[in-house]
């Protein structure tokens, strides 16, 4: 007999959903491509409609929906289809503002359907590994060094330089997710520096510092301007030795030995986590990350540097 599938179509045919969300779906027995939803693109084999309201109303069947367009635009389809009743996968950062999304939470809610907020970078090789490692040590420093090349991960998308876009948080808020799945308590900011290049509305870098109620120092740069070797590393510093989570989670390194690593399996876990919520009619919304994003861009100074072009 064949086995049950989740009928799912992709809003917003673009980098991250050929990248990672198509394949993804292709490799999770859980999920069946069935449409998407995209103004200029389609992918071979699959309906494809040019808005959502169409896709929804041609096809009853499909209950699922994920979006992987940029976050400015999140909202109104992740709305339309919660509305129509199917169940919502946001890529993230899950929208443009916090109470645009306590807004689609609570229609999920009344709607009775899944509200599913991805962070991809959670589900990194080593992430679960560094929770454990760190369970129950005396932590004394965080150092969270975010530098990549906007040019090489992000070429020509200017949504990313537009209001809502969020700048280097766009990445940066990846490293977030991580330390705030990993760390033992809740942090929160104490002061920012946003440097935003004078011909943009959002940074390109940014120097947070943060207030850990246990006492610990932590400390997150991030920065688009780097080129050469790209970094995404966490440090922690315990009393029991130096734990380095590097890759952007892929690796931990505890005093100069690699306890664990992996491959890239994330966004195939996200569908498999998704369809977990859908079976057991759960949410799952997470806003640690943004909120701390939000605090930046509230608290922080704005430091204005050389303009950025392509
Ligand atoms: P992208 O390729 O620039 O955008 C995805 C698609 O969204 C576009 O191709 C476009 O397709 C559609 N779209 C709808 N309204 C748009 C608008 N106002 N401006 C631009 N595109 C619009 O972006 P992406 O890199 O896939 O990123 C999308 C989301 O995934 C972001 O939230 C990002 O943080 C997240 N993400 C990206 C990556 C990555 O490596 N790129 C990794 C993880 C997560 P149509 O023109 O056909 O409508």
């Amino acid at each position: 007999m064949a086995k049950h599938t989740l009928e799912i179509a992709i809003v917003g045919v673009g980098k991250i959903a050929r990248d990672q969300h198509i394949p993804a779906i292709s490799g999770t027995p859980a999920f069946t491509l069935k449409a998407t939803a995209s103004r200029n693109a389609q992918v071979g084999g699959v309906d494809g409609y040019g808005d959502l309201d169409t896709l929804l109303n041609a096809h009853p069947e499909i209950t699922c929906i994920s979006l992987c367009t940029p976050p400015q635009v999140r909202y109104a389809d992740a709305r339309r289809a919660l509305l129509a009743g199917r169940h919502v996968m946001l890529e993230k950062p899950p929208g443009a503002t916090l109470s645009e999304v306590h807004d689609l939470i609570s229609l999920a809610e009344a709607r009775g359907v899944t509200l599913f907020a991805t962070w991809h970078s959670r589900h990194a090789a080593s992430v679960a590994a560094a929770r454990d490692w760190l369970q129950g040590k005396d932590i004394t420093g965080v150092e969270v060094i975010w530098k990549e090349d906007v040019r090489r991960w992000h070429p020509g998308q200017e949504w990313i330089w537009q209001a809502g876009g969020l700048g280097v948080f766009d990445p940066g808020i990846n490293a977030l997710s991580v330390l705030s799945a990993i760390y033992p308590r809740a942090l929160h900011l104490s002061a920012a520096e946003l440097y935003f290049p004078e011909n943009r509305d959002t940074p390109i870098a940014a120097d947070l510092t943060f207030n850990d109620p246990g006492g610990a120092n932590v400390s997150a740069v991030f920065d688009w301007r780097q080129t050469g070797p790209q970094t995404w590393d966490v440090k922690i510093e315990t009393s029991d030795g130096t734990a380095i989570l590097r890759d952007g989670g892929a690796r931990l390194v505890v005093d100069g030995t690699e306890i664990s690593a992996g491959s890239d399996h994330e966004y195939r876990a996200l569908y498999a986590q998704f369809s977990e919520l859908v079976a057991t009619g759960a949410s799952d919304v997470d806003l640690t990350p943004m909120f701390h994003v939000a605090d930046a861009f509230t608290l922080g100074r704005r430091r204005a540097v050389a303009p950025f072009d392509w």
